[in-house]
């Protein structure tokens, strides 16, 4: 019996998806839903959790009832299911009466494979009273971590959810959330009082992304440069503050790429549109804080740049996260600075919360620090923070592939700790390096700082290479600047060991110190697919084709096809249409709906190329 339901969820699988096989454990998955159980789905972004639900509600009888946080999203998963040929529809507050009751009314009559519908709405005793007279398929809980109080994600609404259990006993009820610690998982179980639920965790790497990381020298520049590899590519710019978002995404905009802000402090309605053009247009850079992101769906995004540091792994793992979701190769790019650490470390300080939480976020702060300034794979180190150690290095980051150079430190860090000493730990970092390059200034002057055995000691080391060194001292804790004293460099327990001796430093050598930015040594899948020029045109057709059928239809261009799905047709050329069918991502009722617009697009260009 299970065999026969997992043929049919395979033959569902190719015929509507377009896809070969059940990735991870996504057939167990599946399985389990078929045969009534309840369960709790961890999987990263872009694993595919959205099948695991789709195909047991389009196998069971009654409609899959799905909930989500993610309004302003229900319309694309809609309108996505609508084209693999399922009867999807959603009941949020953005309806008016008359769809709603038209909604209502095809669930009545069972007519629907699968219903979004948000939380509050669902709890309304109104729709409860609505599904008890429907068959029910299973309920799916998407983003169930809303439902830990710990997080930041913390959805009221969703505490109601534990409801569901009583009211629809032998419904199975599937909990999926692409983060959650130890902790959290118990508390969706819980919360949510799932039945025995059997749990499906797979890990949280995210192979197609690269990470990289550099010092902060000059933001804009660097972020120029960076955004020059993935031309009229789509992605993420993360800033700090309001002001900084505002400020680089005009002077993008200016060097003539389409960038758009994105903050809480922007109009609603602004926003929206912010929101719907990055979704629906090729390639805009959406400059934002993290006031954007949560259930950002969108499949081809292919970098997430951090001009400013994050507040912890967790959150660096959620951001960077929204990249390449398709499978395809993205960046993970961050940039940070001295100032950065300083800002940082002063508002956990000045947030009101009490000491012991202080605690938690300075360490957690700490820990992001490690990881930006280590010299080894950072994809292990990522993953080994969450328990997920792969074994091995990834060949995937900027450390993999060109092993940074690392260099004993001890003397010059001693020169600047005694540097900071004699002059009274009272000066900021820019004063502090006059003083030790010997650079008359005002200031100097007053205070004398001339005539300090330190004067001029570390004039063997280019000022660049001296910010480097300041900055991985603070990092690493042997040197504080504060905040309330504009900067002022201070020693701290640990400096005395190294001051004495007793202590070595070996810090990594920033390719900045030498005034240009290293390219790795090894070639990497870029975001760019590698084509040759008929294969880039040919590309450039496909993708065109794709906006006009998307802006006729009013959806996003991912709707129509995904990027690894065009990749593909350039790739196979395939010119009938049962060649179509065995292109990634390509099923019956797409091939029907699309298939022959795309066809004949390949089929010019290869008469072109003939
Ligand atoms: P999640 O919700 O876990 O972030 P999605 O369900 O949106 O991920 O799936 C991510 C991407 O992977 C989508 O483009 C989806 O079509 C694709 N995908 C999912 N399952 C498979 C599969 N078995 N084979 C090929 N592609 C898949
Ligand atoms: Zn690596």
């Amino acid at each position: 019996m299970l065999q026969e339901s997992l043929q049919a969820a395979e033959s569902i699988l190719r015929s509507r998806y377009g896809y070969d096989h059940f990735r991870g454990q996504q057939a167990e998955i599946v399985a389990s839903a078929l045969a009534g159980q309840d369960s709790l789905v961890l999987m990263p972004t872009g694993g595919g959790k959205s099948l695991c639900y789709q195909i047991p509600s389009l196998l069971r009888a009654g409609t899959g009832i799905v909930v989500s946080p993610l309004i302003a999203l229900m319309q694309d998963q809609v309108d996505a299911l609508q084209r693999l040929g399922a009867r999807a529809a959603f009941l949020n507050s953005s309806q008016f009466p008359g769809e709603r009751q038209s909604v209502i009314d095809a669930l009545r009559s069972g007519e629907l494979d699968l219903l979004y519908v948000a939380p509050e709405r669902l709890l309304m005793e109104e729709t409860l009273a609505l599904l008890d007279d429907c068959a029910i398929a299973l309920f799916a809980i998407d983003e169930a971590h809303c439902v830990s109080q710990w997080g930041h994600d913390f959805r009221r609404d969703y505490l109601g959810l534990h409801i569901l259990g009583e009211r629809f006993p032998g419904i199975p009820r599937m909990a999926l959330t692409a983060t959650a610690d130890q902790r959290t998982r118990e508390e969706i179980v819980t919360r949510l009082a799932l039945h025995e639920p059997r749990r499906f965790v797979s890990g949280f790497d995210r192979p197609n992304i690269h990470y990289a990381v550099a010092p902060k020298t000059d933001a804009t520049r660097q972020l120029q440069r960076f955004l020059a590899t993935h031309p009229g590519q789509a992605g993420i710019v993360y800033c700090l503050s309001r002001a900084r978002v505002e400020s680089i995404a005009k002077q993008l905009d200016a060097a003539g790429i389409q960038a758009l802000p994105y903050h809480a402090g922007l109009p609603p309605e602004t926003r929206r549109r912010h929101q719907a053009r990055f979704l629906r247009e090729d390639g805009i850079v959406m400059v934002a804080t993290i006031a954007f992101g949560m259930g950002i769906d969108k499949p081809d995004v292919r970098f997430v740049a951090h001009l400013d540091l994050p507040k912890s792994m967790e959150a660096y793992y959620q951001e960077t996260g929204r990249a390449g979701r398709d499978g395809q190769a993205a960046d993970a790019w961050l940039i940070y600075g001295m100032q950065d650490v300083v800002r940082l470390r002063q508002m956990v300080d000045a947030s009101d919360a009490d000491e012991a939480h202080k605690r938690i976020e300075r360490a957690r702060l700490d820990t992001l620090l490690g990881w930006c300034e280590m010299t080894t794979c950072r994809r292990r180190a990522l993953l080994a923070y969450f328990d997920d150690d792969p074994g091995r290095d990834c060949g995937n980051c900027d450390n993999c592939l060109s092993q940074p150079a690392t260099w004993d430190a001890t003397e010059p860090a001693r020169m600047l700790l005694s540097c900071i000493y004699r002059t009274g730990q009272r000066f900021g970092v820019g004063h502090v390096l006059d003083v030790l390059l010997g650079r008359t200034t005002e200031k100097t002057a007053q205070n004398h700082h001339e005539t300090l055995s330190t004067w001029g000691i570390g004039r063997d080391i280019a000022e660049p290479r001296w910010r480097s060194i300041v900055r991985q001292l603070v990092v690493r804790g042997y040197v504080t600047a504060d905040a309330d004293r504009f900067g002022a460099l201070r020693l701290t327990a640990s400096s005395r060991g190294l001051l004495r001796g007793e202590d070595r430093l070996v810090l990594r050598e920033d390719p900045v110190s030498t005034g240009r930015v290293k390219k790795p040594k090894t070639t990497r899948p870029t975001g760019a697919p590698e084509l040759s020029p008929e294969d880039t045109a040919l590309w450039h057709a496909l993708r065109a084709l794709r906006k006009r059928i998307a802006d006729d239809e009013g959806v996003p261009p991912f709707v129509v096809f995904q990027d690894a799905t065009l990749l593909d047709m350039v790739r196979q050329r395939p010119t009938r249409p049962t060649a179509m069918l065995d292109v990634h991502g390509v099923g019956q009722k797409r091939l029907e709906r699309y298939g022959e617009r795309f066809l004949d697009v390949i089929r010019e260009h290869q008469l072109g190329t003939e």
